[in-house]
């Protein structure tokens, strides 16, 4: 099979760089090197934030509806290629193909809420605040911006950010996993089709050394990170200590509560789906179910059940439901925590550990697994495991299970099952989450609200697309001015002005 060059894209062109070192990229179902990806040297980054520095001025000058043009442009291309992100995402991530094309749709959402900024950029206007003054604010862009981004949705989550980036006039440096980069480039020349002008959305691939360089350059005004929260925190600190505006979205352990007056059927679909759907490597994945009072036994043996009616394989094929883990080391990952949690106690339900895909045996896949009375302590509840595991907790009251979600470092999703709505009004108000689902599993707030969690899931004030978007990727200006009409008396006085 043959091996592709994987390049940056600098000033609207492919770029093959200065840099000499090489990472491999694979396919997770195969476990082949399908890729050898460029990774950035200093001169590099040089180059790319140069272009995009130069870009970036004339970008914000050009009018509102120009630009939105642009943005029209490119959401009917990544519409018309969805198809072909979502097979070289399948390639390189291995989540199933449908899946992918999923998640392009939900990228393509935050296009269309961009599409939408001559409406959310409006500035406001205050008539004679004083005698002959008005004042009025407007937004303007921060220049050049940084997006760092994970692996787990290699299309959606730059779409997240540079969408909105873009229309709101800056420059826009995308830093992608390294594990996933090639739809990068796909998004990169659909923006050029699109008619965006070189240099406006550059692609550079690298791994700390590019992400590090970023965080400290003096071209670069602002930076949207998403990934793992250790990641997370050391981009927020050091690009804060650098003078810039950061949001850093991090990782999670989302809960769902389930109470027993949940419809359990519906319950165990969803948690199923959520648990296990891109095998667990999403960053709002339910990967704890807080089983409430008699709903537990019912509850395990029903998503038992599900868990092991998925079908496993490559995620090209038809039927398959679950792909691989990204990397060998995440499959050891993972099965080694579903080792430690059986050996401290827990009820392994079902074991996805030594699944054999047939055809696919060097792929990196583990099955779906149920671990039933996991306690706190155990490495399967205070790590986040990032696959298809999906550990059960058993408490005897909501209050119970509230403490449990509040007492977790991470806030970034959670989910109620009930058909009271009394107790979602009082979960909704209490956990310390940032966005929370009821009798929805994965509640991913639609465009038009903002995304983010709460505490070690986010650092920063703010949230990621939607109205902060817009917020985050521009600064205000306060305008307050008098036309006086001739020979008009000054007034000036040395006291501060008052009414
Ligand atoms: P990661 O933190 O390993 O990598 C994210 C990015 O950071 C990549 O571009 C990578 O190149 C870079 N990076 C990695 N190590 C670095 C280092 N030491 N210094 C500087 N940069 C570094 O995350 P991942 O494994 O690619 O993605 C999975 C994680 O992302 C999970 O924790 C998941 O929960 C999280 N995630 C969070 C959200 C969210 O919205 N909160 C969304 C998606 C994924």
């Amino acid at each position: 099979m043959s091996i592709t060059e994987i390049t940056h894209w600098v000033a609207g062109a492919e770029y093959p760089g200065h840099g000499t070192r090489r990472q491999d990229v694979f396919n997770p179902a195969t476990g082949e090197v399908t890729g050898s990806l460029h990774l950035a040297d200093g001169e590099d980054l040089q180059k790319t934030l140069t272009a995009a520095r130069e870009a970036a001025d004339s970008w914000a000058d050009t009018p509102l509806s120009k630009r939105m043009a642009v943005l029209f442009k490119f959401r009917e291309l990544v519409h018309s290629h969805t198809r072909d992100l979502a097979e070289i995402i399948t390639a390189e991530h291995g989540k199933v193909l449908s899946d992918a094309a999923g998640e392009v749709g939900r990228g393509l959402e935050v296009v269309e809420f961009a599409c939408a900024l001559p409406q959310t950029l409006k500035g406001e206007y205050s008539d004679q605040v004083a005698t002959g003054i008005d004042v009025f604010s407007f937004r303007q862009p921060l220049g050049v911006v940084a997006g760092i981004t994970p692996f787990n949705f290699p299309v959606m989550v730059p779409l997240w950010m540079a969408p909105i980036a873009v229309a709101t006039g800056n420059a826009f440096v995308l830093k992608p996993s390294e594990r996933d980069p090639s739809a990068s480039l796909l998004l990169a020349k659909l923006w050029k089709e699109a008619g965006l002008p070189d240099g406006v959305f550059n692609v550079l691939h690298g791994d700390k050394e590019t992400v590090d360089g970023l965080l400290t350059h003096e071209l670069v005004d602002g930076v949207s990170f998403v990934g793992s929260t250790p990641i997370a925190k050391y981009v927020h600190e050091t690009a804060t200590r650098h003078g810039k505006r950061v949001q850093a979205l991090g990782g999670a352990k989302n809960h769902a509560v389930v109470m027993p007056d949940a419809d359990l059927d519906l319950a165990a679909d969803h948690l199923s789906a959520a648990a296990f759907g891109s095998a667990g490597e999403r960053c709002m994945a339910i990967s704890v179910a807080v089983a409430v009072g008699n709903a537990a036994d019912e509850l395990v043996a029903k998503v038992g059940e599900r868990a092991q009616g998925i079908t496993v394989g490559d995620g090209t094929e038809d039927g398959v439901e679950m792909g691989p883990l990204i990397t060998p080391a995440s499959k050891d990952r993972v099965r080694r925590i579903v080792t430690e949690a059986e050996a401290d106690g827990a009820a392994l339900v079902v074991d996805g550990r030594e699944l054999v895909v047939e055809g696919r045996e060097e792929g990196f896949f583990v099955g779906p697994t149920v671990l039933d009375r996991v306690k706190k302590e155990m490495s399967a509840y205070q790590e986040e495991i990032f696959g298809p595991v999906l550990a059960v907790i058993r408490v005897d009251t909501l209050e119970e299970a509230i403490r449990v979600i509040n007492a977790n470092p991470y806030g970034n999703g959670t989910a109620i099952f009930t058909s009271s709505g009394y107790t979602a009004r009082t979960f909704k108000r209490r956990v310390t989450v940032g966005m929370i689902g009821v009798n929805v599993p994965i509640p991913v707030p639609a465009a038009q609200h903002s995304f983010g969690g709460w505490k070690d899931s986010l650092f920063g004030d703010h949230h990621i697309y939607g109205p902060d978007g817009v917020r985050f990727y521009t600064r205000g200006k306060a305008i307050t001015e008098r036309w006086p009409e001739q020979n008009e008396a000054s007034n000036a006085s040395l006291n501060f002005p008052s009414n």
